[in-house]
Parts: C-alpha cells; structure tokens; sequence
C-alpha cells in the first residue's frame, strides 16, 4: 500500500505546478545562480537579509518536479529562519535524501515528503540543487555552483 507514498507525490507535484516565492527579489543582498547538467535544472535563488535572519527568500528558473518542488519548500520552510538554521536544516535534508540519516518528520516538518527519494540516488542532486544555490549565495559566491 503507497498511501504515504501517494500523499508525498501529490505535494511534489502541486509545489511542482503551482511553486511557493517563485519571483525575484528586487535588491536581493544575496543571490546564487544553481545548475544540475545531469538533469538540467537551472535556478536563481535571491535573497534578503537581516542580520542573521532570512527575511525574504525566493526562487526562478527551470528544472524537474523534484528540484522544483524541493526549491519552493525550502523557500517556504528558510523564511523567518536564520542563517544557522537553514545549514543546519540542509544537513538534514542532505540525510533524508540521501538515506543516510533518519531525521524525524517533526525536525523535517514538510520537506519530509522527500524522504523518497532515497530510493532514486540520480534524484538526490534534483532534490538538493536549491539547497546547494543557497549556500552559495549565503556565502557570497559570485559564480554559478554545478552539482557536478
Ligand atoms: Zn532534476
């Protein structure tokens, strides 16, 4: 029975369709552009800044319904969030994709619907990709990151 299964596949495909802070922020303080050759997921992740907490975060550009639909729950789960916070919540993400550590849902809250993806390890980098954009542009890196 893929009940669970089926429930996690639709938020996929609705965050897929209908994607959460898909816009640019206007004077963005931080921005990173991400790109999976493997697949072809391409995203620009923007950026706004106080202090140390993420007060607007969002997300554009063009890829799977896994990358998709990972990028705009990051977006929704990273905002009011600090900076500490969204490295802290990447590790754990990075487990859960990867079946390497088993967070529990109520760490994970809502991105614990890619708990599958596990099971597909070429999917891993689709499902990571926002993730590693926004590391990037946190870090202040000027050039494009590659999954590769
Ligand atoms: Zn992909």
């Amino acid at each position: 029975m893929g009940g669970l299964r089926d429930l996690y596949q639709e938020v996929i495909l609705e965050h897929s369709k209908v994607p959460r802070n898909y816009r640019e922020i206007a004077g963005a303080d931080h921005k990173a552009e991400g790109f999976n050759p493997l697949c072809g997921d391409r995203f620009t992740v923007y950026l706004h800044l106080d202090g140390e907490t993420i007060r607007d975060i969002s997300f554009q550009g063009s890829g799977c319904a896994i990358s998709k639909a990972s990028a705009s729950m990051m977006t929704q789960t990273l905002k009011g969030k600090t900076r500490d916070e969204a490295e802290k919540l990447f590790g754990k993400f990075h487990d859960l994709v990867t079946g390497q550590g088993h967070p529990s849902e109520s760490e994970m809250g809502k991105l614990a619907v890619f708990s599958g993806v596990s099971e597909f390890p070429a999917r891993v980098k689709c499902a990571t990709l926002a993730w590693h954009t926004l590391q990037a542009a946190l870090e202040g890196q000027q050039d494009a990151v590659s999954t590769e």
